[in-house]
């Protein structure tokens, strides 16, 4: 079985959404097997998306995701970044397929709820970074 990375942003939290993502996951078969909520840090935000530095966007991203709290989970589960990432929806929302996740708790491009890894290297980095003792298996 795959892990993939998975953060409720800052914008979901804010709207009581966690249960309703989290609840989506588990039905798809998804399992949460570590997870972990915090403020982050203009440093971490920074390293964590550190692909997309020097992007017009990366600013606003990176304010956006210390503007509250996140939660942080890995998933664990057959092909979980692919499934993941159909739960999610297309990164715009304005593109995101009816009944995904960005579709319904999306604010905007930036704000939009959710991030995934996208790629088997991507989530091991992602999980690494975020829980850098091993998750609970
Ligand atoms: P994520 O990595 O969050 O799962 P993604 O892989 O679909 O999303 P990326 O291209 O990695 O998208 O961009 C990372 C995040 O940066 C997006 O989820 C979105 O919040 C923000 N972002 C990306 N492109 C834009 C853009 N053109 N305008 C505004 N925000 C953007
Ligand atoms: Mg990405």
């Amino acid at each position: 079985e795959q892990l993939t990375l998975s953060i409720i942003k800052p914008n979901a939290v804010a709207k009581n959404a966690i249960g309703a993502i989290c609840g989506r996951f588990e039905q798809a078969g998804l399992q949460i097997v570590a997870a972990r909520m915090l403020h982050m840090s203009l440093e971490q935000a920074s390293a964590f998306y550190a692909e997309h530095q020097g992007k017009g966007f990366f600013d606003e991203l990176v304010g956006f995701m210390t503007s509250g709290p996140v939660l942080v989970m890995a998933l664990q589960g057959e092909d979980a970044i692919a499934k993941n990432r159909e739960l999610m929806g297309a990164t715009n929302p304005a593109n995101a397929a009816p009944g995904t996740i960005r579709a319904d708790f999306a604010d905007s491009f930036t704000e939009n709820a959710v991030h995934g890894s996208d790629a088997p290297e991507t989530a091991e980095r992602e999980i690494g970074f975020f829980f850098p003792d091993g998750i609970c298996k």
